[in-house]
Order: C-alpha cells, then sequence, then structure tokens
C-alpha cells in the first residue's frame, strides 16, 4: 500500500514557483487602479457632484438621493469600462471575515429588452438574504429583515468582474449586525471626544481621525499537504502532530531569504493589494518557519480595517493559484509560535498633528501627556473588556502561551515617557518647578521621538508605546481588526470626554483664584489640565507594566493590582455585559445594552461551534486514522515476535524481542487511553449540547471538552514517535513546515 503522506510531500518539494506577471506600469502608477477613489470620482462624476461627495466623505454631509443617483452613474461608468459586470454590497458579518451577494447590472428596460442598470437606490442600500448570518436573535426577536446601507467614506472596488460596495449591515430596528457599523460610531465619538480636548490648545482643530497599521503574520502550507491533514482542512489547525526535530530553536527563520515559491506568492499579492489601493509596505519572513508578515501603511482606522479584510481574502485568492494554502489561524502548529496582527493606533489631527507623538515646545508636549495619559486611563478602566475584543476560540490559544502577550492586559512605555509621567505626577505642583521671581515653570523635558523609537522595546507587552503610537498586540490574525477598534476608540473616547469635564470644572475654580494664576504666570486651563492629569498617572498606574508579561510573578502581582486575569474564553466574553462596559458603550452612543447581549450570544455559539468541530475531527481522525494505523504496525510487530519463536529457542526471543515487545505494549496502552477518552470527549459534548443557554453551553465547552482534546492529542502525538514513519498517514510538523 502506497503511503499517501509520501505522495504528497514529494509533490510539493516538486512544485515549482509560478511566473508572475509584474504590470509595465510603476507601482506608484497601478495603485488603486481598481479602486475608485478621488482621482476617478473627479474623473467620472460632475463638479458639484464630486464636490458634494468629498463633503460625504470628509464632513459626513447627508447624501441626499439625486447626488446617490449621479455617483451610480458616474461608478457604473468606470466599472463597465473595466469590464466589471455585477455589482455587491460588501459587508463585515460577525462571523470573521466579509460577505457578498453578487447581482449583475442587467435589468428589464420596460420594451421586452434589457439594459445594465445601476442606480442610486441600488448603490445606497440593499437587502441581502441575512438569515444565514448570525444576530444573536436581534433579528429574529425585533424585526424580521437586515439591511446593508453604503459606507460613502470607503472606497468602491472592483474584485474581477465585479462592483464591490463597503456597507454597514443593520436591522431595521438599528441595531448593528455586523463589525464596520459599531466601528463608525466608535471613529464618530473618538472624533469628537479628542477634538474637544484639543481645543484646550489649539481651537482650530475641526476633526480628530483614528489611525490604524496592521501588521498580518500568517502561514503558508502547500496545498497538497493541507489537504491531506483533514484537521487543517476543517478546523485551520493542527489537532495533533509532534514538534519537528528542528523547529523555530535556531531563529533562522526571521528576515530570513523568503524561499522561490513564496517570493512568487508575495510578489503578487502585492501588486493585486496595491491595485486595490492597500499601500503594502514591508513583508518579511517571521519566527516561525514557513511563518510571514505583511504590513501596509497606517491609514484611517475605517479604511484600514477594510484593507485588512479584503487582503485576506485576496491572499487567500493569490495563495491557492501558486499551490499554498495561508493559514490565518493564530495557533496552527502547537509548539510553535503563532500569528498575530499587531495594531499600530494613534489619534491624529486635520492640522497635521500626530497626538500621541511628542512635540517640540513645552505646550506640545504637555498635549502629548494628556493624550498617553488618558489613553492609558481607558486601558486601565477597560482593560477586561479590551481583551474581551480580541479574544476568540483560537486566539485563546495564543495568549498567555509563553509567546507575545500573555492573556493580561498591560501597558509598556518605555523608559523615558515613563519617568516624564512619574516626574509629574509627584512633583508637588504637578509638573511645575519654581523659578526664583518668574514664579512657576512647566517643567517637562523635551523627549526626542526617534530615541523612543530606537530604544527600549518589550516585545512582550500586549498594549505598547512605540514612539507615536501604541501597539496593540494580543489581535489575532484571523480576527477582524475592528473587534479591537471599536473597544479601543470607544475607550479612549470615554477617558478624553471625561477629562474634558474635569478640567472645565477644575477651570472654573481656577477662575475664582485669579490671584493664583497670577502668581504663578501660568493661565486656570493650565493649572486645571495638569492638576487632572497628574490625578490619572496616579489613578491608572496599574495598567503600567514594563517588567517580564511572560513571567508567573506578574500573574500574582496584576491581580493585585486588580487587573482583569480571567484565562477562559467564554468568561471573558462577559466583560460586554459589566456594568462598566454598558455604560461606556452606551454613553459613547457606539451599542446598546440590546445590541451587546446580542453579539455576545453570537460570540458563545461561534465559540462552542469551533470547538464542537475541532471535537468532532478529532474523535474520528483518532477512530480512522490513528488507531488503525498504529493497531496494524502493532501487528506487523507481534507477526515479527511469533517468527521469533518459530527460529530461535525462547530465551533468544525475549532478548531479540523486548523492544518489539515494549512498543507492541505501548501501542495497546496508548490505543486504549485514546479509545477511552474520544468516549468521555463524545459524552462531554453530548452534556454540553443538551444546554440551551449559549453562555452556559460555551463554559461546558471550554471546561468539560476542550481539555480533553489535550490529552488525547498528547497519546496520539506518542503514537507517532513510535509507529514506523512509512505508514504514518498524515504529513508530519517537519513536512508541513520546511
Ligand atoms: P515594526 O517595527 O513594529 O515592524 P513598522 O515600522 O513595520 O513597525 O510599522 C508597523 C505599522 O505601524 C505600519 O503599518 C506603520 O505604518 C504603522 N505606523 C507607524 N506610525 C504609526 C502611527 N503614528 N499610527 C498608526 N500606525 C503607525
Ligand atoms: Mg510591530
Amino acid at each position: 500500500m502506497t503511503n499517501l503522506r509520501f505522495k504528497v510531500v514529494e509533490e510539493a518539494y516538486k512544485r515549482k514557483p509560478l511566473e508572475v506577471s509584474v504590470p509595465v506600469e510603476r507601482p506608484s502608477e497601478y495603485f488603486g487602479k481598481k479602486v475608485f477613489n478621488r482621482e476617478k470620482m473627479f474623473k467620472y462624476l460632475p463638479k458639484d457632484v464630486y464636490e458634494k461627495m468629498i463633503d460625504v466623505i470628509d464632513n459626513g454631509a447627508r447624501l441626499d438621493r439625486n447626488v446617490a443617483d449621479a455617483v451610480a452613474a458616474g461608478m457604473k461608468q468606470w466599472a463597465t469600462e473595466n469590464g466589471v459586470t455585477h455589482y455587491t454590497h460588501w459587508f463585515q458579518p460577525l462571523t470573521e471575515g466579509t460577505a457578498e451577494k453578487h447581482d449583475s447590472f442587467i435589468e428589464h428596460d420596460g420594451k421586452g429588452g434589457m439594459v445594465e442598470d445601476f442606480t442610486g437606490k441600488l448603490l445606497v442600500q440593499q437587502e441581502p438574504d441575512a438569515s444565514s448570518f448570525p444576530s444573536g436573535g436581534i433579528r429574529s426577536t425585533f424585526e424580521a429583515r437586515g439591511y446593508s446601507a453604503w459606507d460613502p467614506t470607503s472606497p468602491v472596488f472592483i474584485i474581477d468582474d465585479t462592483l464591490c460596495i463597503p456597507t454597514v449591515f443593520i436591522s431595521y430596528s438599528g441595531e448593528a449586525l455586523d463589525y464596520k457599523a459599531p466601528l463608525l460610531r466608535a471613529l464618530h465619538a473618538v472624533n469628537v471626544a479628542a477634538t474637544e480636548v484639543c481645543h484646550f490648545f489649539d481651537p482650530s482643530v475641526k476633526k480628530v481621525t483614528s489611525n490604524l497599521g496592521w501588521e498580518q503574520e500568517y502561514f503558508l502550507v502547500d496545498e497538497g499537504l493541507f489537504a491531506a491533514r483533514p484537521d487543517l482542512l476543517l478546523t485551520g489547525r493542527t489537532l495533533m502532530g509532534h514538534d519537528a526535530a528542528k523547529n523555530q530553536q535556531m531563529d533562522d527563520h526571521y528576515f530570513g531569504t523568503i524561499p522561490d515559491r513564496v517570493q512568487a506568492f508575495m510578489k503578487e499579492l502585492e501588486i493585486r493589494a496595491l491595485e486595490l489601493g492597500i499601500p503594502c509596505k514591508t513583508r518579511h519572513n517571521e519566527v516561525a518557519p514557513n511563518q510571514f508578515e505583511l504590513a501596509p501603511i497606517f491609514e484611517e482606522t475605517n479604511l484600514a480595517v477594510d484593507h485588512n479584510m479584503l487582503l485576506m481574502s485576496v491572499m487567500k485568492r493569490v495563495a491557492r493559484k501558486h499551490g499554498f494554502r495561508v493559514l490565518l489561524h493564530e495557533k496552527p502548529f502547537a509548539g510553535i509560535n503563532g500569528s498575530g496582527k499587531h495594531n499600530n493606533w494613534s489619534l491624529s489631527t486635520d492640522t497635521g498633528v500626530l497626538l500621541h507623538a511628542p512635540g517640540k515646545t513645552v505646550e506640545q508636549n504637555l498635549r502629548f501627556v494628556v493624550f498617553i495619559v488618558e489613553t492609558l486611563m481607558g486601558v486601565w478602566r477597560h482593560n477586561g473588556l479590551l481583551k474581551a475584543s480580541i479574544m476568540s476560540a483560537s486566539n485563546a490559544h495564543r495568549l498567555g502561551a509563553n509567546e507575545a502577550p500573555p492573556a493580561i492586559i498591560s501597558s509598556f512605555l518605555g523608559k523615558q515617557v515613563s519617568e516624564l509621567l512619574d516626574h509629574i505626577a509627584q512633583a508637588d505642583n504637578g509638573g511645575l518647578v519654581m523659578m526664583g521671581k518668574q514664579g512657576l515653570k512647566m517643567d517637562i523635558p523635551e523627549i526626542p521621538e526617534l530615541m523612543i523609537d530606537n530604544t527600549d522595546r518589550n516585545r512582550t507587552s500586549p498594549f505598547a508605546f512605540t514612539g507615536n503610537r501604541f501597539e496593540f498586540r494580543a489581535v489575532g490574525s484571523e480576527a477582524n481588526c475592528a473587534s479591537a477598534m471599536i473597544t479601543l476608540n470607544s475607550a479612549v473616547a470615554e477617558a478624553l470626554t471625561d477629562f474634558k469635564r474635569r478640567v472645565d470644572e477644575r477651570m472654573a475654580d481656577y477662575v475664582q483664584r485669579p490671584e493664583y494664576a497670577e502668581n504663578t504666570g501660568h493661565t486656570a486651563k493650565f493649572h486645571a489640565i495638569l492638576d487632572v492629569v497628574r490625578e490619572d498617572i496616579r489613578a491608572c498606574s496599574p495598567i503600567r507594566f514594563d517588567g517580564n508579561g511572560y513571567s508567573d510573578e506578574w500573574v500574582a502581582e496584576a491581580e493585585r493590582r486588580g487587573l482583569d486575569v480571567e484565562t477562559s474564553c467564554p468568561r471573558i466574553f462577559e466583560r460586554y455585559l459589566s456594568p462598566s462596559s454598558i455604560r461606556m458603550f452606551e454613553s459613547m452612543g457606539v451599542m446598546s445594552e440590546k445590541e451587546l447581549v446580542a453579539r455576545n450570544e453570537v460570540k458563545w455559539e461561534t465559540y462552542t461551534k469551533r470547538i464542537q468541530i475541532e471535537a468532532r475531527v478529532l474523535g474520528d481522525l483518532s477512530m480512522n486514522h490513528i488507531i488503525p494505523v498504529a493497531t496494524r504496525y502493532q501487528s506487523q510487530l507481534l507477526a515479527n515476535v511469533e517468527m521469533m519463536g518459530r527460529v530461535f529457542a525462547a530465551e533468544k526471543v525475549d532478548e531479540l524481542s523486548a523492544r518489539n515487545v515494549k512498543i507492541i505494549e505501548e501501542i495497546a496502552r496508548r490505543t486504549g487511553e485514546i479509545e477511552r477518552l474520544v468516549e468521555e470527549l463524545v459524552n462531554a459534548r453530548k452534556v454540553a449540547n443538551k444546554i440551551e443557554d449559549e453562555h452556559a453551553k460555551a463554559i461546558a465547552y471550554h471546561d468539560s471538552v476542550a481539555p480533553k482534546m489535550d490529552l488525547i492529542r498528547y497519546e496520539i502525538d506518542k503514537l507517532e514517535l513510535i509507529v514506523d514513519d512509512a505508514c504514518w498517514p498524515l504529513p508530519k510538523y517537519r513536512e508541513l513546515l520546511f
């Protein structure tokens, strides 16, 4: 019997890199070729319509029906010139990934013929057959239907023959059924709150934008090997597999030379991404073998989220073309570094100021301190919720597993900023020093931007300050960044709103005492800001942690500090429903309690389903792949021992067959154990499946189903080491990874 595994391994090694046809134009020329961006709007829309659209995009102006019709006409013209025949509303349901329903432009012309039509009505709103998307009961309870509505702030784009229109997906009673709707609300909230705080420093600021630069990690696996692993195929990760003798100990992969086939894949991926307006910048190998990273230049958060979703789907298509499968799962291989999606995040103003970057003057640095501290306040108050925002059945394998970010949210600031904050908090006058007769002088030292970026970096911190931004590193590789961005922006919006209110109150106090300000030579506003900042530096100090996030001491220490140290995924989701979370989301106008409750149902249900599928696949593989193969090998050994008996004397057989007998026994023991555990696994699932409540069911899956899978895996991985390599049916780690 030939082993399929050897065949696919051989084919994988023989596969040649694909020839990539590189466009004749420069990347800067084909960048955004497939996007209806401002340049194309200018070309395809009448001048007044173009101006109206810009006002809609930049300032959130209302979109009139006649403008929508004119925009649709321009879009259709551009699209048909590019061979487009269909259009779709593209949206982000609560399952990870995107959804679309394609319609052709074809319509009856009323005279028995057909015309290609695309009106403002079709552009603006659609009713996808939404019943199959998770809604946590919102639609069934409140309103039967959901609809998708155009998001004009993210430009439409072309994939193949289809015009894709980014949309929000909401129920008829207005509840969000997707990620984009609450994201847009959160971005609005942080814009309003941050703009008001900016007015303390510069009244001319009109708008604050949230920026996101994601770094996407992923694995590539040959498609033949992938297909020979039912676990990868069905669950996105390997449910079994012993460590390769060589894995990442050598660290020779990081930034290593990129193999030819991968190089060809990356080249084509970059071309496709640039055509779609995704500003790809860096590509390199990651820590683990066959692990890679792609990062674009940061963009406005809503657009960056769409671009990440788009990139993940383009990646999958291009990979298939090159004979690969992309693994976006956070932990496809046990014992090997997992994949994340670092979310680099900052706020900036329409006046060109990066609010998370230090400035040159004392005033600018005070503003910098305010934005750093209020970000920390948001992260501190909602650390458990932020963890919930990045948690999933798959990311749970990565967090806290002794590799980038532990399952506790804390923030690393670096020595300089840390000292600066301590200095301000401790100084008697809150960062003011006596300057003889001139009164008080603000004592905020200069912080050279480059220094912070290049000196200290703490790789174990889940939320690290990196010079002019925070890097939220706990986000999962497979996740929609929107989830983390909704929570982070809302939490910071709340902190800034609160900050503004307290500064206003304090200012009113100081205005009552004009002599105080006169004596110090500073305004009431200045003193008020400093007072409140000092209060907040002290309040949020538990969130600051510069030590080793992987250590056990940190867990104990974090607990003492009152940080959230829960590790169970379904319990972490409970944070969405804590009073402080509901209050925060409601007061910022991001999500109502009703929406939060419904969305959590989806989270728990999704968690359960994923573990359920994994448990089924593992059970099946154990019973019909692993046990039969191990038993067959055991029979061969038994036959050998028996033959020995025919040739040699009994004492000689004992001596000669000692090793085989040991293996025969071990196989018997381990297969027996697997069988017993699989039965337990099935029973645990049956018990859990009877539970009606999604929350309780997810907890049952976490507490009683998932741990059994680890035990089964342990036995299988031991068998992999003793069963003849020639019979082992599933491609091994060394074959998948090298
Ligand atoms: P790293 O050293 O972590 O690999 P990179 O230089 O590759 O960092 O940048 C990672 C991402 O951070 C990129 O997408 C980059 O555009 C983005 N980025 C840089 N500055 C900012 C900022 N101020 N706000 C948001 N994202 C930023
Ligand atoms: Mg990074």
